[in-house]
């Protein structure tokens, strides 16, 4: 498998993103005031200045502990030029999927800084984080109502021709067109019932409207058959092409063609680079490559 076919099992999930932002600040005990109702980049100080790529993300010394006086993340920096694809590896519970969620806005680090295209994360409004970065997984959320309220919950002002256009992207206004509603069709439960392969062409969909700079994708097993995987990873390759991808890669296999990748152990990062430098380097990487091919 190629980690496009992983991603392309992957989900958008913009909406799932705020609700889960509410209810895991709560467990990760950060201040909901930090995040929410917080200025954005002061007009005129130039996001220009301080944003010559929104695409650019650095982690700059982030500790991050679910709990108090439980450190999951230890002095991480990190930098990912724009437009480079990022896997992060590691065994179990190094807190991949914790650094990832820290790099898509989720939670805030206790100390350090996640900064997108120079600007500090966790001091932009919700709306500005999402035209930043997305969290892509596993979940995907079909919600109760037309498929345009659907699509729209990505953009609230989106018209139906972008609509059209998103669904267009990746390859879904075929039979979305087919259908006698069309945009009005009601999906979710009591509605039309969509196939997980559809319900990701949505969730792709939406990730086309929201635009972000930067995706943060967390791997997932696949719902999904190799036809309908195959055809959704040309759409998601298109998707990603162009923004910066950080991949949590669970399972070694994936990563490897990734531009650089970074391993997580004990909350740390203790290698860097590509796939060939990681294994001539014969550490950590290499031994976890050997005893996959073993
Ligand atoms: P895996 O590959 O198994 O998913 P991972 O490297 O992604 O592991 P994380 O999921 O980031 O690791 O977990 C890092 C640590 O943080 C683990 O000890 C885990 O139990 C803990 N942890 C993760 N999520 C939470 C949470 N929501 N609340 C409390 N502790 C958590």
């Amino acid at each position: 498998l190629t980690t496009g076919a992983l991603l392309a099992q992957m989900l958008v999930d913009p909406v799932g993103l705020i609700l889960r932002w509410y209810d895991e600040l709560q467990v990760a005990q950060v201040s909901l005031a930090r995040l929410v109702g917080v200025r954005d980049i002061e007009p005129g100080t130039g996001d220009a200045a301080l944003a010559p790529d929104g695409r650019h993300v650095r982690a700059e010394r982030v500790h991050f502990g679910y709990h108090e006086g439980v450190d999951v993340l230890r002095e991480v920096s990190l930098e990912v030029a724009p437009g480079t694809r990022l896997a992060l590896v590691g065994p179990s519970g190094a807190g991949k999927s914790t650094l990832g969620r820290l790099l898509a806005g989720i939670y805030a680090p206790g100390n350090g800084t996640v900064t997108l295209g120079g600007a500090e994360l966790s001091r932009m409004t919700a709306e500005r984080v999402r035209t930043q970065v997305a969290l892509v997984n596993q979940e995907h959320h079909v919600f109760v109502g037309s498929l345009r309220d659907n699509l729209r919950l990505a953009r609230t002002d989106a018209e139906d021709a972008e609509l059209w256009a998103a669904l267009g992207a990746v390859d879904a206004d075929g039979w979305a067109r087919a259908l006698d509603d069309g945009l009005d069709t009601e999906v979710g439960s009591g509605g039309l019932a969509l196939t997980p392969a559809r319900a990701q062409q949505i969730a792709l969909a939406r990730l086309v409207l929201a635009d972000p700079h930067t995706l943060v994708l967390d791997e997932a097993t696949s719902l999904l058959d190799p036809r309908a995987a195959r055809h959704l990873e040309r759409s998601l390759s298109r998707v990603l092409d162009g923004r910066t991808v950080i991949a949590i890669a669970h399972r070694l296999h994936t990563a490897h063609d990734a531009d650089v990748i970074a391993v997580v152990e004990d909350g740390r990062i203790s290698e860097l680079g590509s796939h060939d430098e990681l294994v001539a380097a014969g550490g950590a990487y290499a031994a976890l490559w050997r005893s996959w091919h073993g």
